[in-house]
């Protein structure tokens, strides 16, 4: 429909009733909306078209709202959420005074979430970057649950780092040893001096986050005691039990001591 350009308003129009054009010479903005009022008022076919744009919003907006809400948060938010009320802070230990240290951690219940990968690679990032670490459990981190990070460069072997998850202890060896000068903690504030037995050969099942799949871990020597030492973690054990209460340096001659 047309504007017929005259000025026109209802009662003035010779009894047409009905309202073609509004003027409002004080308020041209009010009088222009007015106008688009009234024309749409009386134009069907307007009144179709906007229907159908407002369906088609609707039906073209639900699916990108639903996207919206139900999206994965950005992968540093993540690790964090998991974290969030399980443990203080990626800096701060959890020392053996406290339970979660002292307590048989529970299986992960999802090892290959997105969530426990990015988690691993913080423990590795932090064990890598931030503590002289080369091993760093759960429960040292507040965390009840069965999984520890180890990174550590020996040389001549290069890198061994994992991020293992629900760990099984598969086989051991007969053969034992011990680290020359004792083992430290990141959970024990203040060292315990003396030999930790433990075994020279370790096979552990377990999956690997940082790989993303069931892995067979097999070690010997240094990495098979960072193994066992993460892997007591899980059971609330720590170094210093296994040290012999009355001769910590006692020397059992079946015990091979290495550097
Ligand atoms: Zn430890």
């Amino acid at each position: 429909m047309k504007f017929n350009g005259v000025d026109q308003t209802p009662g003035s129009n010779g009894g047409n009733k009905k309202q073609r054009k509004h003027s409002n010479k004080d308020n041209p903005v009010k009088d222009f909306f007015l106008n688009i009022w009234i024309w749409f008022k009386e134009t069907a076919w307007v009144q179709v078209v906007l229907v159908v744009v407002l369906v088609f919003a609707i039906v073209i907006s639900i699916p990108l709202i639903v996207r919206a809400a139900t999206a994965v948060k950005p992968d540093e938010d993540v690790a964090l959420s998991y974290w969030k009320g399980k443990r203080k802070n990626v800096n701060e230990m959890f020392y053996d005074t406290e339970k979660v240290i002292r307590s048989v951690a529970k299986p992960v219940e999802n090892p290959s979430s997105p969530e426990m990968k990015k988690l691993l690679e913080e423990m590795v990032q932090y064990l890598k970057d931030i503590r002289a670490g080369v091993g760093l459990a759960a429960p040292q981190i507040g965390i009840g649950e069965r999984f520890f990070a180890v990174y550590v460069d020996i040389p001549g072997k290069g890198i061994i780092q994992y991020g293992l998850i629900n760990p099984e202890v598969l086989s051991t060896s007969l053969r034992k040893c011990c680290l020359k000068y004792g083992e430290g903690c990141l959970s024990v504030a203040e060292d315990k001096e003396g030999y930790v037995p433990r075994y020279y050969k370790i096979k552990i099942k377990a999956f690997d986050a940082l790989q993303g799949k069931e892995v067979i871990v097999t070690q010997t020597g240094y990495p098979a005691i960072i193994l066992q030492h993460e892997f007591d973690h899980l059971n609330g054990i720590l170094y210093y039990d296994h040290i012999d209460k009355i001769d910590p340096w006692k020397d059992d001659p079946t015990v091979q001591k290495i550097a």
